[in-house]
């Protein structure tokens, strides 16, 4: 943990503890020296936290001015909230202190940012990830958006506090840390093909201790100290290993592209976005099901001519974008994203290659990156988190069409571009569809 500080950018403290909460005047000295601070809550992090963290403040003569509470009964990260904290943090020289998960952390990080100023977040859920992610995830005219914005300066969860949160927001960052699996398998891929390599740091940051911090989903959905010690540490982890790379490739593969895309398709169910970890999870589980198919096709006897014979040129590629995304407010970002990772005829021919060579190393460092479908299903189900797709809301079809689709909207390398490059995607969601495959309705 001290050498992913290290590796950190802007995170300078996280303090991990049953209790953690009681040093937040501590903290706040040594990392705000002769400030005062703001706490920002909503009223159930209020109650939670919110009201002793200020009275600490507080007493030590910190707190001015008074808790600003977030009583919005709609309240998400939407950008009209972070332009209301904005205001309010104009007219003082008060640093934040954000008290709650992922909205309360978003709209602070990114207010804070506009007014130029450091602040300290105190969790309250093991939810997500993003508490020391560099950016913040803001609804912004309708479309999701990932503002470029510094993680916060310092860190608190108090375990005491994190392991009495709803049992689904546990299970939702215990999803988005098994996540991390996949997303090392597709950087795998993108290393071995030479589009972007391994950075040593980042990836020990964050597949190191992931086995281990995975280990436990009974204990997590118990609330145990230890296990949710472990998947807290986990989660901050993939943050710093963001910041220190500044982009998300350490923490996120095509399992987040599922969600994005499903974001961006204003997906919701019974009238409500499902959380970030739960698309993240169900995700996590389709792509493993289509590298579990992959797994199965001898690539070292890849057909290249073939392949690359019926590669689209730009102008067809585009055609094609065209018509998918039609109906969408997002046809320009696909149009974007996939052009930038477009390659020539040669390029194909060269990476496909690499692939023939390197697919006997690289498809055993898949097989040992890699934890079996129905184990990954047996821990979200433990946890308490979906594994079918019905549970968000999504039918058979609309899953198998996700595939597609999500190749399309960011230009990271991952599994699915090495599907389509190999023109073997249909072919491994026909059995996973299929009767007796994986996601057969
Ligand atoms: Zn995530």
């Amino acid at each position: 943990m001290s050498e992913a500080l290290a590796a950190a950018s802007e995170t300078k403290e996280l303090l991990v503890a049953p209790g953690a909460s009681a040093a937040v005047v501590d903290v706040f000295r040594r990392q705000f020296p002769g400030r005062k601070a703001i706490v920002v809550c909503d009223p159930t992090t209020h109650r939670v936290a919110g009201e002793s963290v200020d009275q600490r403040l507080r007493t030590a003569g910190l707190a001015e001015p008074a808790a600003y509470l977030l009583s919005d009964p709609d309240l998400y990260a939407e950008f009209r909230f972070v332009e209301q904290l904005e205001s309010i943090l104009r007219q003082t020289p008060a640093i934040a202190v954000a008290v709650g998960s992922g909205t309360i952390n978003d709209l602070v990080k990114l207010a804070s940012h506009r007014v130029d100023r450091p602040y300290l977040c105190v969790s309250t859920a093991a939810s997500m990830d993003g508490y020391t992610a560099f950016g913040a995830s803001i609804t912004h005219r309708g479309a999701k958006q990932t503002f470029n914005c510094p993680a916060p300066r310092a860190v608190i969860a108090d375990l005491e506090i994190l392991r009495h949160a709803p049992p689904e927001m546990t299970a939702s960052g215990y999803a988005d840390l098994q996540a991390k699996i996949t997303a090392g398998a597709d950087w795998l891929i993108a290393h071995s093909l030479g589009v972007e390599p391994i950075e040593q740091r980042a990836w020990a940051i964050v597949q190191g201790g992931l086995r281990d911090a995975l280990e436990n989903p009974e204990g997590a959905r118990r609330g145990e100290i230890k296990a949710i010690g472990a998947l807290v540490e986990g989660l901050m982890l993939g943050g710093f290993a963001m910041q220190g790379t500044k982009s998300s490739r350490p923490a996120s593969g095509a399992e987040h592209q599922f969600s994005h895309l499903w974001d961006m398709e204003h997906h919701t169910h019974h009238g409500l976005a499902p959380s970030h970890g739960f698309k993240v999870g169900l995700a996590t589980l389709a792509i493993t099901s289509l590298y579990e198919e992959m797994l199965k096709i001898p690539f070292e006897r890849l057909d290249i001519d073939r392949c690359v014979s019926s590669w689209p040129d730009r102008a067809t590629l585009e055609s094609d974008i065209r018509r998918r995304f039609a109906a969408t407010d997002f046809l320009d970002t696909a149009l974007q994203e996939t052009t930038a990772k477009h390659v020539s005829p040669d390029e194909l021919r060269e990476q496909l290659g690499r692939l023939v060579r390197c697919w006997p190393v690289l498809s055993k460092q898949l097989r040992a990156q890699l934890v079996p479908l129905s184990e990954l299903r047996r821990r979200l189900k433990t946890v308490g988190a979906p594994t079918q797709a019905a549970e968000l809301g999504l039918t058979a079809e609309r899953l198998r069409q996700t595939f597609h689709r999500a190749y399309f909207i960011r230009r990271r390398f991952t599994v699915l571009d090495l599907a389509i490059r190999t023109q073997s995607l249909d072919r491994c969601l026909d059995s996973l569809f299929g009767p007796g495959g994986a996601w057969a309705s």
